[in-house]
């Protein structure tokens, strides 16, 4: 029995269903229950919500929603030695948990989920970036999901939530504060998992806003953003060249100097420069 429900502790889990971690499928477990704990209640309240889960294992997060008192968890495990611990964790909370075997970058969650929904995520490392861009530039805004609260590599955590003018500053900074609230909630050194991965971690909150901070239109803004730091050392006339075929002007008109590198162009002027391209002018 843990602390947080009746089930066995996870090194026991773990033991009985024969769960050694794989490398291939990114997994580093957390088996602290209390830590797992912190991070639901990191993710804000969820007794009214669907929680989507990305890669449960053996379950010590999928435990800590559900202690935290989560509506419904849709967990989806594409390693399929973990469902039958899985299976356990349904059992003892009948109707709040429903697992998938899959990989989630193939499924629809979205059609899985009743609104509100949050996703909270201990992510596997070689996913994680692909599922946060989707995450951040679905087909429509407001996306199905109020809030997303996920693990990263501190290195990539920092990236996320970088401001201008700093060396961390770039695509998935502004893909992340055009949208979203996005902030570090919480540090975790290697030895809180097992087995410990070389780097530190860092769980981010994201909490959407309704609609982006500036006007602009995704696919324009996220193109000339991916061009602008695809040469982050390059001014900005030199960057675009070849863009648009009269891009020092439309720099010009979007209030930049061509000869401004891409960090330290703030997502309003990158989202000034994207009207720009789209022919809307100023917002
Ligand atoms: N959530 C558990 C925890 O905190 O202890 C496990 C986290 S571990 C970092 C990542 C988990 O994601 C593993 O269980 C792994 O099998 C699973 N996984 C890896 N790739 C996946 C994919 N494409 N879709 C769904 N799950 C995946």
């Amino acid at each position: 029995m843990s602390a947080i429900d009746d089930l066995p502790p996870l090194r026991a889990v773990i033991a009985a269903h024969g769960l050694s971690a794989r490398k291939s499928m990114g997994q580093n477990f957390l088996l602290d229950l209390n830590l797992t704990s912190k991070i639901a209640r990191s993710a804000g309240k969820l007794s009214d919500h669907d929680v989507l889960e990305i890669g449960p294992g053996p379950g010590g997060l999928t435990r800590g929603l559900l202690a935290e008192g989560a509506r419904r968890v849709v967990a989806i495990e594409k390693d399929r030695r973990c469902l039958p611990a899985l299976e356990e964790i349904a059992a003892a909370y009948p109707g709040r948990l429903d697992i998938i075997e899959g990989d989630a970058l193939g499924i629809d969650t979205a059609a899985l989920l009743r609104p509100p929904v949050r996703v909270v995520a201990n992510l596997p490392y070689n996913v994680g970036t692909e599922l946060l861009t989707r995450w951040l530039d679905p087909p429509q805004w407001p996306p199905f999901w109020d809030s997303l609260t996920l693990m990263f590599q501190r290195e990539v955590a920092e990236r996320i939530v970088a401001t201008p003018g700093t060396k961390a500053y770039g695509r998935l900074s502004v893909l992340a504060s055009w949208r979203t609230d996005a902030r570090i909630v919480l540090d975790l050194p290697p030895e809180a998992f097992t087995p410990p991965p070389k780097v530190r971690s860092a769980v981010v909150h994201f909490a959407r806003l309704d609609t982006p901070r500036y006007p602009a239109e995704a696919k324009v803004l996220f193109a000339v953003v991916a061009k602008a730091f695809g040469q982050r050392r390059k001014m900005l006339r030199a960057a675009l060249k070849g863009y648009a075929p009269d891009i020092e002007q439309k720099i010009m008109a979007a209030g930049l100097k061509p000869t401004a590198r891409a960090e330290e162009i703030s997502v309003e002027a990158f989202c000034a420069l994207a009207r720009q391209l789209e022919g809307r002018g100023p917002a």
